[in-house]
This record gives C-alpha cells, structure tokens and sequence, in this order.
C-alpha cells in the first residue's frame, strides 16, 4: 500500500474524512482568503486567523488544461492527461484556483455547484501519493 502525502502542508487538512481547504479570516473586517496569510489584503490588520473554508461553492470560470503543470508536478508527461482548472467561489465569498475532477468541456458550466475532493495528484520518486485539492461537480 503506497502512503500518501499532501503536496503543501497547510494548504487542507490532511489527513482527514471530511478534508476542508485552510483560509484566513480578518478579525477586524472579516476579509477571507486562500491560501493562509498573516496580513489583511482588505485592512491593515496583520491579525488574521486560520479557519477551515466551506467544502462547496459554485464554478465561477474554468478552463481545460493541455499541458503538464509545472513544479512540483512530477509525473510522466507521455502520461499526462488534460484537466479541468477553474476558479470555485466558495459560500465564504473566497474564489479558489483549484484543480477540477471533469475535463470534459460539456459537463462544465458557470455557476454550477462543485465540492472539494482530495484526489492523487501524481506519484513521486520515493512511490508515494502526492494528494491535492480539486473540486468535482456536484451530481444533480
Ligand atoms: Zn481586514
């Protein structure tokens, strides 16, 4: 059984059975954003907390992509396959570049409910899952 690892620490909690992407909320004017940062891009405020995003939102813009990500992907490019990218607004407000689990340009539309997945991103040297994030379209 090959162990799994995510591919940045603090980007969600991991491991987890309800998994949920790690943001920042101001204290002072309630901006959230992701990824974690210390500093308010609203206020001045340097004072900002860490708190798990909500799981779902909706598809605000997408893409396919058709080229290998760049670092730290490190999967065979022969074995690459095309994938969906787009930017999830989540019920926080916060809109996420994430991954999509669909490539198929026919069953993506703007404003159609997504939810967060945690899916193997590719398998690295040492034969280890690298997990990240991505949202799946919400089954109707
Ligand atoms: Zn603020």
């Amino acid at each position: 059984m090959s162990t799994q690892r995510p591919v940045a620490e603090g980007l969600f909690t991991w491991p987890s059975e309800h998994p949920a992407l790690l943001g920042s909320r101001c204290p002072d004017c309630g901006e959230t954003t992701f990824p974690v940062q210390r500093g308010c891009p609203a206020c001045p405020s340097q004072a900002c907390e860490e708190v798990e995003l909500g799981r779902s939102g909706t598809l605000w813009t997408w893409t396919v992509q058709h080229f290998p990500p760049p670092h730290p992907w490190t999967g065979n490019a022969r074995e690459f396959v095309p994938f969906g990218v787009g930017y999830i607004e989540l019920e926080d407000g916060v809109r996420v570049e994430a991954r999509l689990t669909e490539n198929d340009p026919s069953r993506l539309r703007i404003g159609m409910e997504m939810e967060l997945v945690i899916e193997t991103f590719f398998k690295n040297d040492e034969g280890e899952e690298v997990v990240t994030f991505a949202f799946r379209p919400v089954e109707a």
